[in-house]
């Protein structure tokens, strides 16, 4: 079997994502005591309580049964709770799903997407994996660049990502940033707003995409309930665009792969969610000024808007600073390879773990500095 002959070279030159171990191997490795994870910006306060209880009384027997194959009363609510049809969401695996049907119904050979260099990798890399040019534009003074990007568009560009905010650095675009640069973009390309952490912004001036719709037809927008609303790991994310956007995206799209238990959660998720934001926001706000303080103290330099992390400049390689501070039971997300070597990036949690996450960064720069 000659599987170089069989591959395409834009697969086979792929360097895949490599997920953490689980729990009690990493443990093991590093000898430590317990284990915090910090790395992948979830929510520590769990689903709201009616997600909870619809998890916790899941009957078994529609283990059986497949889901709905399109989200449907998932979709509803989503209508009522946006005023827009159902028929403009179409529901994924988590929103990373929803990246690669963009992709899939936009791209084919020779043709390209633009996105920022430091930012959330998997529009990159669904795109390389497919044989899709990925241009990736610098970020200016942490955030994404509009003027730099266009530069970047030709008439092979079909799909712009904007993370808003970014993650990693909690950039983000205003309403007035974001219009401009809907019109200059013009509306033979597709612009995609990933919103995965909307609900952490509380600026005025932060647009809400969706309602951008009716003046740009080629706005997409991504949510999804992995980060505040805590579902991450039964995996639900959507898209929101017009009806005829929509309609081509779906035929990327096989049904049935958001599970009836995701989507019951989501669904419950949606109807609870006030006090569960405000509870969210206040503890993110609080890690971030414990946080922010000790770095200073500690005199670190931090990068970090909105959103429910923040990033931390290292006197040491990240990698070995990870193992440092693994080996004290805190497992943060090494920034290389978001192209930010030298920095860390830390989820922002409940305090007693920022207390304790504080603690291990303290000792560790204590005998880093000695
Ligand atoms: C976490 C994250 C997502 C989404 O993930 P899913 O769990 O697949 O919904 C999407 N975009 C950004 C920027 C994220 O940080």
């Amino acid at each position: 079997m000659n599987l170089d002959a069989m591959v395409p070279n834009y697969v086979r030159c792929f360097q895949n994502y490599v997920p953490s171990r689980p729990d009690h191997l990493l443990l093991q490795e590093y000898g430590a005591p317990l284990l915090h994870r910090l790395n992948n910006n979830e929510n520590p306060l769990g689903p709201p309580p009616a997600a909870a209880r619809a998890i916790a009384s899941f009957p078994p027997e529609l283990a059986a049964i497949y889901p709905s194959g399109d989200s449907y009363d998932l979709r509803e609510a989503l209508g009522r709770r946006f005023d827009i049809s159902p028929d403009r969401f179409l529901v994924g695996n988590g929103s990373c799903e929803v990246i690669s049907l963009i992709i899939k119904a936009f791209c084919q050979a020779g043709e390209n997407i633009v996105t920022a260099d430091k930012t959330f990798a998997v529009y990159e890399w669904v795109a390389k994996f497919s044989g899709i040019e990925a241009r990736l534009v610098p970020l200016r003074d942490y955030a994404f660049d509009p003027q730099g990007m266009l530069e970047r568009v030709d008439c092979r560009t079909k799909v712009l990502f904007v993370c808003n905010p970014n993650n990693p650095t909690g950039s983000y675009w205003t309403q007035q940033i974001l219009t401009d640069f809907l019109e200059k973009v013009g509306d033979d390309r597709i612009v995609v707003v990933d919103e995965a952490y909307r609900e952490f912004v509380e600026d005025e001036l932060y647009p809400d995409a969706i309602r951008l719709m009716e003046r740009f037809p080629n706005l997409v927008v991504f949510r999804t309930f992995s980060k505040m609303y805590a579902l991450a790991g039964l995996r639900s994310g959507y898209l929101v665009g017009s009806d005829a956007v929509v309609d081509l995206v779906r035929r990327t799209s096989v049904a049935y792969s958001v599970n009836v238990q995701a989507q019951q959660a989501a669904l419950a998720a949606l109807s609870d969610d006030v006090e569960h934001i405000a509870a969210t926001i206040a503890l993110v706000k609080q890690g971030k000024a414990l946080l922010r303080g000790v770095c200073n103290e500690l005199e670190l330099e931090t990068i970090g808007g909105e959103g429910n992390y923040l990033m931390i400049r290292t006197p040491i390689n990240d990698m070995l600073m990870y193992r440092r501070l693994m080996k004290r039971g805190m497992m943060v997300r090494t920034m290389t390879g978001f192209r930010f070597p030298g920095w860390i990036r830390v989820t922002l949690r409940e305090m007693a773990v920022m207390e304790s996450f504080a603690e291990a960064l303290r000792e560790e720069i204590k005998v880093i500095r000695k």
